[in-house]
């Protein structure tokens, strides 16, 4: 298993690849996490953890 597969259940910061925008979300996040700045979807749901579609800066331990 690869350690990124952990990092579904933490914090994680990722940058909107659209806007640049930093925001910090939870791994395992149950809705769909938005861009707080431009709406894009950075983040779904998939069975208990989040399929992340933004680029990941650092996880937060
Ligand atoms: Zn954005």
């Amino acid at each position: 298993m690869r350690p990124i597969k952990d990092s579904s259940s933490r914090f994680i910061k990722i940058r909107c690849p659209k806007c640049k925008n930093e925001q910090v979300v939870y791994g395992k996040a149950s809705t769909t996490v938005h861009c707080l700045i431009c709406q894009k979807t950075l983040a779904e749901p998939t069975g208990g953890k989040s399929r992340i579609k933004a680029r990941v800066l650092e996880v937060l331990v």
